[in-house]
């Protein structure tokens, strides 16, 4: 099932599930108990919100070999993770904004895994219990700014620095599948999630033996290779092959101030 958050001419956002080119309001919330109600509007008709609004969001660092190569730094010997604040997430359509205190910021494609109900203390072949779905986001970072702060927070928590979308998918398989990024057209980003150094399951695994995941909660699980600059006028399309598209376009920051 295809479940998202949506606004049906200026209602208030619901959650809705899809079927084809049609949505319906799913009564309750996928995170407990709900009632899915016949698709009786057209998906072109309403406006898709962000699928999620977590109370954590949680990037892992350095999960694809290629990417750390690139980067010039080591693979961890175990899951590197930050965390993202929940203030950088826009849905598909919505600009990314450029701020005036980085000269570089670059896209980063990623798998996201949306949490499905408290965990603590999981092993990794209980982890798939635990996640709801999956969707498509990318973990948009100022790499000046993680450079100079030797720490991320910053670098990562700009406002729409996280588009994510266009729903969340409970029956994908984040196994395998090829995960795209493309600006203006022209393809800048690719792997597949078989590439991960630490599968979904086992990163869902080691988060719960630090924080209690909950309902609702994001992990952003690492980039592959191909990283690059964003420019105001480019056009961000973020993709995974049987899940879906995302598509940001890239403004500056309209007046500009610095801190
Ligand atoms: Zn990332």
């Amino acid at each position: 099932m295809r479940i998202t958050r949506f606004s049906d001419h200026n209602q208030p956002p619901a959650w809705g599930w899809i079927s084809g080119e049609k949505i319906g309001i799913l009564e309750g919330d996928p995170f407990g108990a709900f009632r899915r109600c016949k698709p009786s509007l057209k998906l072109k008709d309403v406006k898709l919100l962000a699928p999620v609004n977590p109370g954590k969001l949680i990037g892992i660092g350095r999960n694809y070999a290629e990417h750390a190569r690139e980067r010039g730094v080591e693979v961890p010997s175990y899951p590197l993770f930050f965390l993202k604040a929940p203030t950088t997430i826009i849905a598909s359509g919505e600009n990314i904004v450029l701020p005036p205190q980085s000269q570089r910021v670059e896209h980063e494609v990623e798998l996201a895994i949306v949490i499905g109900k408290a965990a603590r203390w999981l092993d990794a072949e209980q982890a798939g219990e635990y996640i709801l779905g999956c969707t498509v986001a990318n973990d948009v970072t100022a790499r000046d700014l993680q450079q100079a702060d030797g720490q991320w927070a910053r670098a990562k928590s700009f406002d729409t620095f996280c588009p994510i979308g266009p729903w969340i998918d409970t029956d994908f398989d984040p196994a395998e599948a090829m995960i795209s990024c493309r600006v203006n057209g022209e393809l800048r980003q690719t792997g597949s999630t078989h590439e991960m150094i630490f599968p979904v399951q086992q990163l869902v695994a080691y988060l719960s033996s630090v924080m209690t995941l909950l309902p609702g909660d994001v992990i952003l699980t690492g980039t592959p290779a191909g990283i690059g600059p964003l420019v105001p006028g480019d056009i961000l399309e973020s993709s995974i092959e049987g899940l879906g598209t995302i598509q940001n376009p890239v403004i500056t920051q309209p007046d500009q101030m610095k801190y």
